[in-house]
């Protein structure tokens, strides 16, 4: 065997896999099947199921093509290579030139399997129809989802082609070959484990995954697993309308904005309470219009005039968390260690509070 046809095939297989199972950096360099066939897929953001569709064919396609493309590229274009004639004569060289062309021949009679009928027969129309009530078919259950999908309310964690979606009334669990579906009124999840890694590609701390196995009441569809960042499970848990269950107490590492919030909670606890005066009516929070305001930013840390504080007039017109969140803000994300000793403009009249200044209206 000559080193040309070794370092080809070393080559050829780390390319290959980079393709498969992209990383980072191929992604953002837009080097994946669903980037390159952008044209032919159409737009996910019209057609969310009819692009999955297309895009589950398309990389079936792609993968089983991979075999020939070596076995091509070696032998007609890279003619450095001059061991290949005598290797054309061995058996395990044959089978595996007869096996590269019939992988791409079968994935086409599938396709076109699949295509028939309008797409009856594709896994994704096939695990929609689970869906669908008596009487309809998957299509309309296809265009509830893809109508829910143009939300932008809608909760997205995960990368590429490894997402999951939950819309209003759908989680949706993206892989490779099909979509993975189930209808929020039927959902029972359980938190079953954590894995933590200490250096990720997208992150330079440490990072936990969350692994969750969705079980329905729907007895047609199968219970699947979903796997998400420790930081976006209070995200995910305010999108869904059913608890996750955490029977086995897995610790969960929140994100630093969470943990943040909690001291903060923690620290106005501790610190004075207002007193309404009777004639005060509390108007809903302005920064999420659900909670009622319910802290005044009263100067407390150093005498009136004394200080970096400055006293603030406003009436109250936030809700804990959401002053919690503000305070966050505006703080230098790279020093996390001075967010508590730390100060921030009042949201209405720019006065500088900190966190001794926060009360709670009782
Ligand atoms: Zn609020
Ligand atoms: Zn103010
Ligand atoms: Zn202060």
């Amino acid at each position: 065997m000559s080193s040309d046809f070794l370092y080809y095939t070393v080559a050829y297989v780390v390319i290959a896999v980079c393709l498969v199972l992209p990383p980072t950096e191929f992604i953002s360099a837009g080097l994946t099947v669903q980037n390159v066939l952008s044209g032919f897929l159409g737009s996910e953001q019209m057609n969310f199921i009819h692009f999955h569709v297309r895009r589950t064919c398309a990389t079936a396609f792609f993968h089983s093509v991979i075999p020939l493309a070596y076995y091509l590229f070696g032998f007609c274009v890279a003619e450095t290579i001059t061991d290949w004639l005598p290797w054309n004569q061995r058996l395990p060289w044959q089978l595996f030139i007869l096996c590269s062309i019939t992988l791409p021949l079968i994935t086409s009679v599938l396709i076109f399997y699949w295509s028939r009928n309008k797409w009856k027969k594709h896994p994704i129309a096939q695990s929609l129809e689970r869906h669908a009530p008596q009487g309809s078919n998957w299509h309309s259950v296809a265009s509830s989802i893809d109508v829910e999908f143009r939300r932008i309310d809608k909760f997205t964690s995960g990368s590429h082609g490894k997402r999951l979606i939950v819309t209003d009334s759908w989680l949706i669990q993206m892989s490779t070959y099909t979509l993975y579906i189930a209808h929020q009124s039927d959902l029972h999840l359980q938190l079953v484990g954590a894995d933590e890694h200490s250096i990720s590609p997208e992150h330079s701390s440490g990072v936990q995954f969350l692994n969750i196995i969705v079980n329905t009441v729907n007895t047609a569809v199968k219970p699947f697993s979903i796997r998400i960042l420790a930081s976006d499970y209070n995200e995910l848990r305010t999108k869904l309308q059913s608890p996750i269950v955490n029977a086995r107490n897995v610790m969960i590492h929140q994100s630093l904005s969470d943990r943040f919030l909690a001291a903060f909670t923690e620290q106005v606890e501790r610190n004075e309470v207002f007193h309404k005066p009777m004639d005060m009516e509390l108007e809903p929070c302005i920064g999420c219009m659900q909670e009622q305001a319910s802290v005044k930013l009263v100067k407390l840390c150093d005498e009136q005039n004394e200080g970096e504080c400055v006293p603030c007039y406003c009436r109250p017109m936030w809700c804990l968390s959401c002053m919690g969140k503000w305070f966050c803000s505006r703080q230098d994300q790279n020093q996390p260690q001075l967010w508590m000793s730390s100060r921030s403009p009042c949201p209405t009249c720019r006065s500088k509070f900190c966190m001794l200044d926060v009360c709670a209206i009782v």
